[in-house]
């Protein structure tokens, strides 16, 4: 089947890969073969000060031990890096200059910290001190306008999300001229046609400004957002930092095999109960059946076709 959509695969290069990116990898690649999608990897290491070229090849070394090798890298040989974009981000930034207000913010967090409290989900919405100022120092800032977006996640259904509200006038680069996470992933999903994201639920409260900063940009139709469950322990509770952060490639020498931390991935993030070895295979078209029959849209839905037609309740996704 000729893939209708794309996805991507998007780590940061500044560590190893763990269990928790293997589950992910199980519902990137899952939904590619339920939603008819390429998968390409990014990697995503805006974050200069914090990534390295030998993560970014041990990440890729460990994807393809498991089974995970994308058409672009073998391809181009090398994954899409953030770092290659520079120029992408810049003209991507005059273009919001032209669209909106794009403003100097010499604020630290600990001085926005005294200023604002915390938003429920612990976030910091900026309060506009540093709008009419015209700095010419400082992190840059854009004024994203008051009002929520909307859109239909494949697994939690309706969502309604105000950037204005939870994180005001959104940072574009930091003090220390870095690109951010948010402005970065908005140009790269929006220039390599990304428009299927999957990722996990504890993304879900970026998606709006996302989606606000990707019309600022000119994208005409959002990309269809799908946010998977957290890996957890055996009762269903956070795992610990020790456990969720444990090296995939540590368990690789001690000689474990690929299909037991595949199962092990399917059983923390739900997919499956036990955690047996499972083969790769069996365990994408078991992802993929699941998102089919739990996704609140339909295999051929558009963001502007806003007409969910199978599963309008929400569902998150059950082990069988
Ligand atoms: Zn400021």
């Amino acid at each position: 089947m000729t893939p209708t959509r794309r996805t991507r695969y998007a780590p940061s290069p500044t560590g190893y890969l763990h269990l928790g990116h293997v589950a992910h990898m199980l519902y990137v690649w899952g939904a590619a073969r339920a939603f008819g999608a390429e998968v390409i990897v990014r990697m995503e290491d805006h974050d200069r000060g914090r990534c390295r070229p030998e993560f970014e090849a041990a990440i890729l070394e460990d994807m393809d031990w498991l089974g995970f090798v994308p058409a672009n890298v073998l391809e181009r040989r090398s994954p899409y890096r953030q770092s290659d974009c520079e120029d992408r981000y810049e003209a991507a930034l005059e273009r919001l200059k032209r669209q909106a207000h794009v403003y100097r913010c010499s604020c630290s967090r600990k001085q926005i910290a005294a200023r604002v409290l915390p938003s429920a989900d612990g976030e910091l919405p900026y309060d506009g001190l540093c709008r009419n100022l015209e700095s010419t120092k400082g992190g840059i800032r854009i004024e994203l306008g008051g009002g929520a977006e909307f859109f239909l996640d494949g697994l939690l259904g309706e969502q309604s999300q105000d950037p204005s509200v939870q994180c005001g006038d959104l940072l574009l680069r930091d003090r220390s001229s870095q690109w951010t996470y948010q402005f970065a992933v908005t140009v790269d999903d929006l220039i390599q046609d990304v428009d299927l994201v999957v990722r996990g639920e504890d993304l879900l409260p970026s998606t709006g400004r996302q989606i606000r900063l990707g019309k600022l940009l000119g994208r005409e139709q959002a990309a269809l957002f799908v946010h998977h469950p957290l890996i957890r322990d055996d009762d269903g509770g956070k795992l610990s930092k020790k456990e969720a952060s444990a090296p995939i490639r540590e368990t690789r020498r001690k000689g474990v095999p690929p299909q037991q931390v595949l199962g092990s991935a399917a059983q923390r993030v739900g997919l499956t109960l036990g955690g047996a070895p499972q083969e790769r295979e069996a365990l994408l078209e078991l992802t993929a059946k699941r998102l089919l029959e739990t996704c609140t849209w339909s295999p051929d839905y558009s963001a502007s076709n806003l007409t969910p037609s199978i599963n309008k309740t929400p569902r998150t996704t059950k082990a069988t």
